[in-house]
């Protein structure tokens, strides 16, 4: 048999001939090869391999910086997000302009660091060749779009975009039906293939989808937007959904899964789904096979269902199993996901060694459960061109990077050589450039200090610290030459305080209308993985300070070392595991033991305090490093910069997932 047929067979696409048959061929899928895709489909239906199933509400895969699939017909232009407005200090400029880059969307089925991690960390599993397949929700209408308005600030609008021309995404003739109470839902899986840095293994990525016209129209519309929250009963389905359609369609493909792990409680319906009609002692030998990843300690993260809610909706079996684990321990008629997931996991991890502390004072009762690994980034998907190509030219020093970029330990080694020292700032500057370059109607210059933070935005982040007081900003800029700041991110629609601080932020960006001869504050719309890929790789200092301990543990900050792009960090989360490195500065209000505090006491105005100390400490070096163009390279920001890159060496997925294999996943098989 060829391979396009054995390929046909494994997986049935839906209207192949008419809408596919172009970019499936005998040796291409949109441009990679075939082959892979018909050996993982082999292994995950082979008993006698050992394969993981992977569960998350969201996933950032991010086409446009990574592993580009391609159609035979140009990208269509619903599936292309090419411009992002701005509100800068320079008003008159965001009037005429918007930064303009041809790129594709982003597969729109994620809102932050969580999907990031999911997409980076099923890429290192595909490049260290472990056999997995992972579920999650074909988003229909994304997450959702994001534009400012002056005094009203974010403005969320529904985003558009076309699954069935979407390049390396396919509609699957398969069906799966979960039933309710009240509801019975067809659900239609789709597929996406992560492939290896290689292409020679990859990951199936299996997206359930209720827009199907044999739902109801509540059916229909449950997969239509990311943690759409106004309504409970849909966030509750949402839940349903991921869970138990997610073993649903396992068991649809036939694939032999022996462990199952979920980011995140969002899927803990399927430990129900798995323990249908089984007895006690079956159901605990079930659970023994799930691992559980709590991604954080602030309290809107955990979902919570009433009873009201959940009564109208699960059968009885399911209602029991419920609340006999996962009866909240604070609110009584209240079912919690993340206790459930505690209770009922076999392995629980935090993701920082901080993060861990904090979660065995969060439950104290599961202590003896929880572990940490801290999060990591896919190194080459985030590594920018112009490094990569740096880490190429001295590879006989750094050792075989690519294979293993745990060896990027090595560049210590190249701290005393003039010729790397002037080639790192080189690279640096060329990433500094392009990004100048898509700003410069708003006068953004590539020899002045430039700082960015960019991120989902949630109170606990504190987005507006660094605008609390502009005059001190002007101050700053006045004495050492000038400062550049870009800011980005969303909020979630339904996150007021969230929304408020956006509101602040663009009223003080404005504030400095004036100003802006020294002080330029750039903030734009619709942060995305191409722009955190281009912002923490091009500007100078990377700005990092939620509020202690709220942080699990941030991995944007791990894309700005491995690009040499030195820390301004609050200490918290992964930071907490590199204080001791000279990789930049770190400030504010520090976590100590006793109890986690309150997300909202935010410590604004001492930590924009500390802030601009450190910000004054920053701009002072430099300028003494980068004297009006002229690189000064015995500079010690050239050393924090060789730093931030040794660093990198151990914040990627690829070691992440290594630590997975080794302290979770295999102790839990040898059982
Ligand atoms: C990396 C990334 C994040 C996560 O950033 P944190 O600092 O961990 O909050 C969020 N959104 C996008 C688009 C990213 O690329």
């Amino acid at each position: 048999m060829n391979v396009l047929q054995e390929f046909l067979e494994l997986v049935p696409v839906e209207n192949f001939e008419a809408q596919y048959s172009k970019d499936i061929t005998e040796s291409s899928f949109f441009e990679y090869p075939l082959k892979p895709i018909v050996e993982a489909e082999k292994r995950l239906i082979d008993s006698s391999q050992t394969s993981i199933g992977y569960f998350s509400m969201e996933y950032g895969l991010a086409p446009s910086i990574y592993h580009t699939l391609n159609r035979q017909e140009p990208l269509s232009s619903s599936n292309k997000f090419t411009q992002h407005g701005v509100f800068s200090n320079l008003r008159s400029m965001d009037t005429y302009f918007t930064i303009r880059i041809d790129k594709r969307l982003d597969l729109p089925i994620y809102s932050g660091g969580l999907g990031v991690l999911a997409g980076d960390t099923l890429k290192s599993t595909a490049d260290l060749n472990i056999p997995m397949a992972a579920v999650g929700i074909l988003w229909n209408k994304g997450y959702f779009k994001q534009n400012f308005w002056f005094r009203d600030g974010q403005r969320p609008q529904e985003m558009q975009w076309d699954p069935q021309t979407y390049p390396g995404l396919i509609p699957l003739k398969n069906r799966i039906v979960i039933k309710f109470k009240n509801e019975t839902i067809l659900l239609r899986p789709w597929k996406y293939y992560i492939y290896s840095f290689d292409r020679s293994f990859v990951v199936p990525l299996i997206l359930l989808d209720s827009n199907l016209p044999d739902n109801s129209d509540f059916g229909k519309k449950l997969t239509d937007q990311l943690y759409r929250s106004d309504d409970e009963t849909w966030r509750l389905f949402q839940r349903l959904i991921l869970g138990k359609g997610g073993i649903g369609i396992f068991e649809e493909m036939q694939y032999q899964l022996d462990l199952f792990h979920l980011n995140e409680g969002h899927a803990a319906f399927s430990f129900i789904e798995s323990s249908k009609g089984h007895s006690v002692e079956k159901i605990k030998e079930i659970f023994s096979k799930f691992a559980y990843t709590c991604h954080t300690p602030v309290a809107a993260g955990h979902d919570r269902f009433h009873e009201s809610v959940l009564a109208p909706v699960l059968d009885e079996e399911d209602y029991k199993l419920l609340f006999s684990y996962g009866k909240d321990p604070e609110y009584e008629g209240v079912a919690n996901l993340t206790t459930f997931s505690l209770n009922a996991a076999e392995k629980v991890n935090a993701v920082s060694h901080k993060h861990e502390e904090v979660m065995h004072m969060q439950f104290p009762n599961y202590s003896k459960k929880i572990t940490s690994i801290t999060n990591g980034i896919h190194t080459y998907t985030w590594l920018s061109e112009a490094f990569s190509r740096l880490f190429d030219q001295y590879e006989d020093r750094i050792g075989p990077w690519k294979q293993d970029p745990t060896c990027l330990k090595n560049v210590l080694n190249l701290k005393s050589d003039p010729a790397f020292r002037k080639a790192l700032w080189d690279a640096h500057q060329e990433n500094k450039k392009h990004l100048t370059s898509l700003l410069e109607v708003w006068k953004v210059d590539p020899n002045i200090l430039t700082i960015s933070w960019a991120r989902r935005i949630a109170a606990y982040k504190r987005p507006s610290l660094i605008l609390q007081d502009v005059d001190r900003l002007m101050e700053i800029g006045a004495k050492y030459g000038g400062i550049q700041i870009i800011l980005a991110g969303k909020a979630h629609p339904m996150d007021n305080l969230a929304e408020t601080h956006i509101d602040e932020m663009l009223t003080a960006i404005d504030s400095l209308d004036n100003n802006r001869k020294n002080v330029r504050v750039v903030m734009f719309e619709n942060y995305d993985t191409y722009f955190g890929k281009l912002l923490s790789s091009s500007v100078d200092v990377w700005l990092n300070n939620p509020l202690p301990p709220f942080e699990a543990s941030g991995t944007s900050g791990m894309k700005a070392i491995l690009n040499g792009v030195v820390q301004m960090t609050t200490v918290d989360g992964w930071v907490c595991e590199v204080t001791q490195n000279p990789i930049g500065w770190f400030f504010g209000y520090e976590h100590k033991g006793g109890d986690i505090g309150s997300e909202s006491e935010l410590r604004l105005n001492e930590d924009s305090v500390k802030l601009y100390e450190t910000i004054e400490k920053a701009a002072d070096l430099y300028c003494k490093t980068n004297v009006k163009g002229e690189l000064q390279i015995e500079s010690t920001w050239i050393d924090m910069m060789i730093e931030c890159i040794a660093v990198s060496a151990h914040f990627n997925t690829h070691r992440m997932v290594k630590e997975y294999q080794e302290k979770i996943w295999k102790e839990m098989l040898s059982k």
